[in-house]
């Protein structure tokens, strides 16, 4: 019961990228928070939602040779912190990208893609990862 309740919650910002942007200094941030760490008092209830750019260039990436078993199918792959063009940084999966030619700065967008599947209640999880923007 409960994690459905959390599934659901998780939903708009899994799939439509929604974070926040702080309407004192205008940080965006993703995942979404309620409270502007930078203008901490003078942020308060100046926080709203917000769709976070899906293009941006890779901040800081790694590649995964070993992984939890639920990922070995995967790996070896690579994980990027993608600097979005509204200056949030989001993390992701590099997908459809040849693992020798990742690089900092390299273009990406964000797409929808299965991320998991969950064989006891039968739920298929989507997500963004990113991959080269062509
Ligand atoms: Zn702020």
């Amino acid at each position: 019961m409960s994690s459905v309740a959390r599934e659901w919650r998780e939903i708009p910002g899994r799939y439509n990228l929604e974070g926040s942007k702080c309407g004192c200094c205008g940080q965006v941030y993703f995942p979404r928070r309620d409270f502007c760490p930078k203008c901490r008092r003078d942020g308060i209830g100046k926080v709203s939602p917000y769709k976070i750019d899906r293009s941006g260039e890779i901040f800081s990436f790694s590649i995964v040779y070993e992984s939890p078993e639920c990922n070995s199918f995967l790996k070896p792959y690579a994980v990027a912190l993608v600097k979005t063009g509204d200056g949030a940084l989001v993390a992701g999966q590099l997908v459809d990208v040849d693992l020798e030619k990742i690089s900092i700065g390299m273009p990406v967008r964000a797409v929808l893609r299965k991320l998991d599947a969950d064989g006891a209640s039968g739920v298929i999880h989507y997500g963004f990862k990113f991959a080269p923007a062509l």
